[in-house]
């Protein structure tokens, strides 16, 4: 090789070489997101002692649904404290906030829940003891659900100010899910419609990311009217609303035989008249009904209507329903779902102290489960369920606005039974926290990937799309402001 061609090969190889690793550690640094993902790793233990008190605050607080004033209001000023810009009151609820940092696109949302539930007071110990007889507590874990949200919010907002992410982050303190459907009213009032990809988590006895749907839900109230007489002297003069109501149940019963497995319909009386002596002018029958997908549960609404108007006429009575809330089956995003996968595999398991493995076996023997202790592990990706297990949620109507990915989290021993004490003893105490503090850090890395990933955006959006086809969210309340309670 003549010496200066060689020279020469080298001095280009030495400025190719210069020009690719250059490149190469550009796109190293756009590409690798281990900085930005320790960075909220970080964050949420800088900030643990902070989300901590906030939950351990919720949960003494045990405010039910709509009348969550202390909750919110601790939840939204610890937002605010950290710069977020908060707006109180929002879609007519005093209770429901959002919290903002950032400008421009992406946007990506979270939401938080801190409604408890009524009748499960029960101090933070493996033995069944309320704290309160007879009051509220948090029996599904929403103590920790709203503080752990805005863990990965407060972290994802330090990125943006330093500059290493660029577009808005965005809570949503969302009352009242257990019920009332808070979120629903915030859909309404158009608050999710910028939003990119919107993420949530729920408190579980496993970590996962969810795979599974929930149940299309309508909630129905269904009054008769007749008329009043004396049930002895004059039966014939009345007619009972109490008759109507029967025959409907009576009839709804003997549609079971005829509704495919993955329906629910559960009731209850309302009203059934005060005395046997006189025949009751009012009745009323407060209905469920459920279906793996909103199709088949608007079916079974048809039939469920057909009954009522049969009733009515078999006693002689006038009927009415109202529908008084209603929620969609969630929408799964799978591609969502597996970048949350990964990271959560990222950050490896839960483990917990031999005190921790204890109390977990404790209480499981206290409620009669199999004393297995914690599942700290990371689940494997489930395949999504034809038919998914029973329960709804209000998260399914935000799943048809925008993609969903929902994380469930670890904050009960195995197979804990929801809406129970187990769980409020749980989320008062460090296996509560871990949870929430996991949360925090699986949700936050995931948003580090919503903000630096746009083909992961654009992927997401897609398969949210192809699944939601033509269908168009239509609420399923009534037309008016939200059933806030009168204080
Ligand atoms: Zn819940």
């Amino acid at each position: 090789m003549p010496e200066i061609y060689f020279i020469s090969l080298k001095k280009i190889s030495m400025k190719v070489c210069f020009f690719f690793l250059l490149f190469v550690s550009t796109i190293t640094w756009a590409q690798d997101p281990s900085k930005n993902k320790s960075a909220v790793v970080a964050s949420v233990d800088k900030h643990q002692k902070e989300l901590t008190h906030l939950s351990d605050q919720v949960w003494s607080f045990a405010e039910i649904a709509f009348k969550e004033a202390q909750s919110s209001k601790v939840l939204a000023d610890y937002a605010e404290a950290q710069g977020f810009s908060v707006k109180r009151a929002v879609a007519g609820m005093p209770t429901a906030f959002t919290a903002e940092y950032g400008t421009g696109k992406p946007i990506i949302g979270i939401m938080g829940e801190f409604d408890a539930l009524p009748g499960l007071s029960q101090k933070a110990q493996p033995t069944k003891d309320p704290l309160k007889e007879g009051a509220a507590g948090h029996g599904c874990g929403h103590n920790l659900f709203g503080p752990g949200s805005l863990g990965a919010v407060v972290a994802i907002k330090e990125l943006i100010a330093a500059g290493k992410l660029k577009g808005t982050i965005r809570f949503y303190g969302t009352p009242a899910e257990e019920n009332g459907g808070g979120k629903i009213y915030m859909a309404k009032a158009g608050l999710f419609n910028d939003l990119d990809v919107c993420l949530d988590w729920h408190p579980d006895y496993e970590n996962k990311a969810n795979m599974q749907s929930s149940q299309a839900i309508i909630d129905l109230l269904v009054e008769f009217k007749g008329k009043s007489a004396h049930a002895a002297a004059d039966p014939w003069n009345g007619k009972s609303a109490l008759d109507g109501a029967e025959l409907f149940t009576t009839g709804v019963n003997f549609l079971r035989e005829h509704v495919k497995p993955s329906v629910r319909m559960h009731y209850v009386y309302r009203k059934g008249g005060n005395v046997p002596n006189v025949i009751p002018d009012e009745a009323s029958v407060w209905i469920w009904i459920r279906d793996s997908k909103r199709i088949g549960m608007a079916e079974v609404e048809e039939r469920v209507r057909d009954i009522a108007k049969g009733a009515a006429l078999m006693a002689g009575v006038q009927y009415d329903i109202k529908v008084q809330t209603g929620d969609y089956e969630l929408l799964i995003n799978e591609t969502g779902a597996k970048a949350l996968q990964k990271n959560m595999e990222w950050l490896g398991p839960i483990t917990y102290t031999n005190e921790e493995i204890l109390f977990a076996k404790k209480i499981q023997k206290e409620a009669g489960i199999e004393e297995t202790g914690m599942k700290g592990e990371v689940k494997p990706l489930e395949k999504t369920k034809e038919d998914p297990d029973g329960g709804s949620t209000d998260v399914g109507d935000i799943s048809w606005i925008v993609p969903e990915i929902t994380f469930l989290g670890t904050t009960a021993p195995y197979k804990s039974p929801w809406h129970s004490w187990v769980v409020v003893a749980c989320g008062g105490m460090s296996i509560g926290h871990k949870g929430m503090l996991f949360a925090s850090k699986a949700l936050a890395t995931t948003m580090v990937d919503l903000f630096e990933n746009e083909t992961l955006r654009k992927d997401i959006r897609a398969e949210f799309e192809k699944k939601k086809g033509n269908n168009v969210w239509k609420p399923m309340v009534p037309d008016g402001p939200p059933p806030v309670p009168k204080q």
